[in-house]
């Protein structure tokens, strides 16, 4: 027997419908790319949703097409994840930092009709627009005041677009299971993957985290420092909980400077802030020169890589900032678990409080974990067993976008999604990640493929083998050691290496040091054994740490 209830589709628009009409006085502020501070309120944004929504059916986007954003966290790129998927089209946020020929096959993969681009970026897309094939136009974030002198063609201003329309705005309705945005994440080889979301996955992810926080974030009385890129999973889905929770948005821009955040901190009275641990080891860094203390902020959440306990004793005892880390994925959109400790764990001596607090914390409901062996058994959780992390849920992907290899690869059989994360989960559920099964370097929030620095290495002349490992940082979080065994008689230097590599890979991948060894541990199919090898390093300390 079915229950008796209406189904009203889960889409993303009505979040912000219910923000105009019942938290339409509250503000939304923007530290602009071209300077200066914007501001409005959720009414306005809503309005001016409706004057994008019909611009861009005036340009003729249609349900289900990508509308690409190469953008900085701003109220133009907040309007636009609004819009794009309220007419049913997906927004496909593109991470700018990534390498020219990712970005190039990103773009080509998702199609991408429109590409809406902050005046930062500009030059980047002038230099790839030869190769992306299906961009019609590029739409640039500012008003005509800004417009830039480009070699974009065709090249239209945002303001001018919204200009002549109404905000008046015939939202459609249609299936929550639509798609809504489109992320790509890069990976160990080959070409970035796509994660799709759909309008249900969005609004139930956003309403499970916000339960999840245990009450920890979003009131009408906070103010909310967005701090994690837009161009990245969503934000978070902070774009999404902070219109529904009626809470105060603060958009950085394009300046992450520990000044600029500062300021912002300040100035707009802000109570709650997500991002990854660089930006706050900068932000640290300038209130200690400065003899700064946080005054407004009460709560934040870190998450992305691993943050050092340091760092949460410093937010936590010389600001008063609870401090909470969270663990997730481009594929799980994003959050997975948070380090939110219930009372008696709360109540725990600091040293064994920051030992629970440096876990990654436990899963919402609705998200289910599983650690899997070698051997493909299921292990206890016991806080001992680790094996590979397997998640499912409603906001975690079922299979990669128009990628059939990559969707094998990481969908378990019975349909769990093989993070490629190895953790230990206790009795109370904290789950600890304590190694990767996928061979990448995440350093400062973004990736680096130890293959790609492996298989640009040997050709160097003295090298017969290599394997980069992540090693910690107190900055980046992590930065690449490669490892590299010399061909018989020959004796190959760091600088040589270095300099071998320097215009094969991207500057910021460069090894912050190379070690010569005789030789590299390997498993029995004749692969080299990272896990034997961070063993065998484990106390290798970076001489830029
Ligand atoms: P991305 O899809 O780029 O967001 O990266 C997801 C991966 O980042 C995860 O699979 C983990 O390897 C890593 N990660 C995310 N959050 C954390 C965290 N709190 N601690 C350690 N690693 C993390």
């Amino acid at each position: 027997m079915l229950g008796q209830m209406m189904h009203r589709p889960l889409l993303i628009q009505p979040m912000m419908a219910y923000a105009a009409a019942y938290h339409g006085d509250q503000e939304l502020v923007t530290r602009c790319v071209e300077g200066g501070i914007h501001r409005y309120t959720y009414r306005a944004a809503y309005a001016r949703m409706g004057q994008l929504a019909n611009a861009l059916t005036r340009l003729g986007v249609k349900p289900h097409d990508r509308i690409g954003t190469v953008a900085w966290n701003t109220h133009r790129h907040f309007e636009l994840y609004y819009a794009v998927a309220g007419i049913g089209a997906v927004c496909h946020t593109i991470n700018p930092r990534l390498f020219h020929d990712q970005l190039t096959y990103i773009v080509n993969h998702a199609a991408d009709r429109f590409l809406f681009v902050d005046l930062t970026f500009v030059p980047i897309l002038e230099k790839l627009a030869p190769h992306l094939k299906g961009v019609e136009a590029y739409v640039i974030l500012t008003d005509g005041a800004h417009m830039p002198q480009t070699t974009l063609h065709p090249v239209l201003c945002y303001e001018e677009l919204l200009a002549p329309e109404d905000g008046v705005c015939e939202w459609p309705e249609f299936d929550e299971n639509t798609a809504a945005a489109l992320c790509y994440t890069s990976g160990t080889t080959g070409n970035p993957k796509g994660a799709l979301y759909s309008h249900r996955s969005t609004v139930i992810h956003a309403l499970s985290i916000f339960v999840g926080a245990d009450g920890r974030w979003l009131t009408t009385k906070d103010s909310l420092l967005l701090v994690v890129p837009m161009f990245h999973v969503s934000a978070w889905g902070f774009p999404f909980m902070a219109p529904i929770a009626g809470t105060k948005l603060v958009f950085p821009g394009a300046d992450y400077s520990g000044q600029a955040l500062h300021e912002l901190l300040a100035a707009e009275r802000v109570t709650f802030t997500a991002g990854v641990p660089t930006v706050w080891i900068g932000l640290l860094g300038y209130l200690r020169e400065h003899g700064l203390k946080l005054t407004t902020l009460t709560r934040m959440l870190c998450g992305g890589t691993a943050p050092p306990e340091a760092m949460m004793r410093e937010f936590e005892q010389e600001h008063g900032v609870e401090f909470i880390q969270g663990w997730g994925m481009t594929e799980t959109s994003p959050v997975g678990s948070l380090c939110v400790l219930p009372p008696a764990q709360a109540a725990l001596p600091d040293d064994a409080r920051y030992r629970l607090k440096r876990k990654q914390g436990r899963a919402p409901f609705g998200y289910d974990m599983r650690i899997v062996g070698d051997d493909g058994a299921i292990l206890e959780h016991d806080g001992t067993a680790a094996g590979e992390l397997q998640v499912r849920g409603n906001w975690v992907i079922s299979g990669y976008f128009r990628d059939e290899a990559a969707t094998r690869a990481a969908m378990d059989l019975d349909g769990w999604f093989r993070t490629g994360d190895v953790a230990s989960i206790d009795a109370q559920g904290f789950m600890e990640i304590t190694d990767r099964t996928k061979d990448l370097i995440k350093s400062g929030g973004e990736w680096i493929s130890s293959i790609a620095l492996e298989n640009s290495v040997i050709g160097h002349p003295d090298v017969s083998e290599a394997a980069a490992i992540a090693r910690p940082h107190p900055k980046w979080g992590e930065r690449p050691l490669l490892v590299v065994v010399p061909k018989a008689g020959r004796t190959p230097s760091k600088e040589s290496v270095l300099a071998y590599l320097k215009d094969k890979v991207a500057p910021w991948w460069l090894p912050d040091d190379v070690v010569v060894a005789a030789d590299l541990p390997h498993t029995a199919t004749g692969k080299v054994s990272k896990a034997q090898l961070r063993d065998r390093f484990k106390d290798h300390v970076l001489p830029t740490a």
